[in-house]
């Protein structure tokens, strides 16, 4: 339905987007994700309208929309920084828009109804804004950008203000609301659990690039960078060189590696980032052998409920962190097994980022 061609943008000659290029079909959710500065509001901007891109054009429905003004797009924005009018009540907050829009008295009234019930605060339609929690004031502001039935929704890091809990009880009701709702969507944050629990399809956005897109498994499974995967929270990294293949066959500063396979193919005396993955550490038997080893001192000890996270710094002055069954105390030497099916592989592409 949207698609967005080789878009480009720069603020006083620094570029702020490069050659960005994604579809969003009909009923699909699409996140942006990416660290502050990385150009996501931007993009939608310019997707809404409010900021024309240097190069490239928005298309919809195949049809160029790159000139055409923000209200005759009919897409739906809702700002990082919504804001409310204050001095109005639930209601007439939702029903501004659609007043302004012209629509007779009955259809307003049956939008804003209808948008209030779909973010439960139907019960508070006559309550003054001021009066109303930051979460129910969130729920107003989508109230507000879903009763003119956008053909698109953008929401800008819609959570960024909220506490965990309401975060996360919000989070829950806008994936029901963007599921049972065919209208293609474009979700902005910074936050992996977030993007992961909202997304079909997941877009990483990093210094106005994309650096990779997928659902969130085939982005979390198979990180296309050493950044992605850091910013991901897969932060066991670990560079090496290919010494064999099939099974695959990695030398390394703490040891040789084996693991079944890499998504992509490699050779021997290739680079590459091998990302131990938190879970795959076990206390091996009495004599280990043959590799998938690390020796080190534990330096930090947390219970985490089902788990403890153990952090361990090797002598070679990495750290590594494992969630293990049980406590392993802190200034222990420990020689920990890993699970080569818990081992990925990351090669390292033509001027890549190398940790
Ligand atoms: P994000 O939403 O991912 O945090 P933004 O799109 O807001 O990123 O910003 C990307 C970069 O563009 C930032 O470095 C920001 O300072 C810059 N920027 C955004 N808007 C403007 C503007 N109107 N003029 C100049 N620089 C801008
Ligand atoms: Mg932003």
């Amino acid at each position: 339905m949207l698609t967005v061609v080789r878009v480009s943008k720069a603020f006083v000659a620094r570029p702020v987007l490069q050659d960005i290029t994604f579809t969003v079909e009909r009923g699909e959710t699409v996140c942006l994700l990416g660290p502050s500065g990385g150009g996501k509001s931007t993009l939608l901007r310019i997707i809404a309208g409010l900021l024309l891109p240097d190069a490239g054009q928005i298309l919809w429905q195949g049809e160029d929309i790159t000139l055409v003004p923000p209200h005759a797009r009919r897409f739906g924005l809702m700002f990082q920084d919504y804001a409310l009018f204050p001095h109005m009540d639930v209601w007439d907050n939702v029903a501004f828009g659609l007043r302004m829009l012209g629509l007779p008295r009955s259809e307003i009234e049956r939008r804003v109804r209808d948008a209030l019930e779909r973010v439960n605060l139907l019960d508070f339609a006559h309550r003054r804004v001021t009066d109303l929690s930051g979460g129910e004031q969130q729920r107003v502001a989508l109230a507000r950008t879903l009763a003119p039935r956008p053909r698109l929704l953008m929401l800008d890091e819609p959570l960024g203000s909220l506490d965990r809990v309401l975060r996360e009880r919000l989070l829950e009701d806008l994936r029901h609301i963007l599921r049972e709702d065919d209208t293609p969507a474009i979700y902005v944050t910074h936050d992996q659990e977030e993007a992961f629990a909202i997304a079909d399809r997941v877009l990483l956005l990093k210094e106005g690039r994309i650096v990779q897109q997928g659902t969130p498994e085939a982005v979390y499974t198979r990180p296309a960078t050493p950044w992605v995967a850091q910013f991901l929270g897969l932060r066991n990294l670990l560079p090496g060189r290919v010494t064999g293949l099939d099974p695959l066959r990695v030398i390394t500063d703490e040891g040789p590696f084996t693991l079944p396979e890499c998504s992509r193919p490699l050779r021997v005396g290739d680079a590459v980032t091998l990302i131990l993955r938190p879970t795959a550490a076990r206390l091996p038997g009495p004599t280990p052998q043959g590799g998938n080893i690390l020796q080190g001192r534990v330096v930090d000890l947390v219970f985490g409920g089902d788990d403890y996270r153990v952090e361990l710094e090797t002598k070679a002055g990495r750290t590594f962190e494992f969630r293990m069954p049980l406590a392993l105390p802190v200034g222990t030497q420990v020689t920990l097994a890993l699970d080569g099916e818990r081992i990925g592989c990351i090669p390292h592409g033509e001027g890549e980022d190398v940790k």
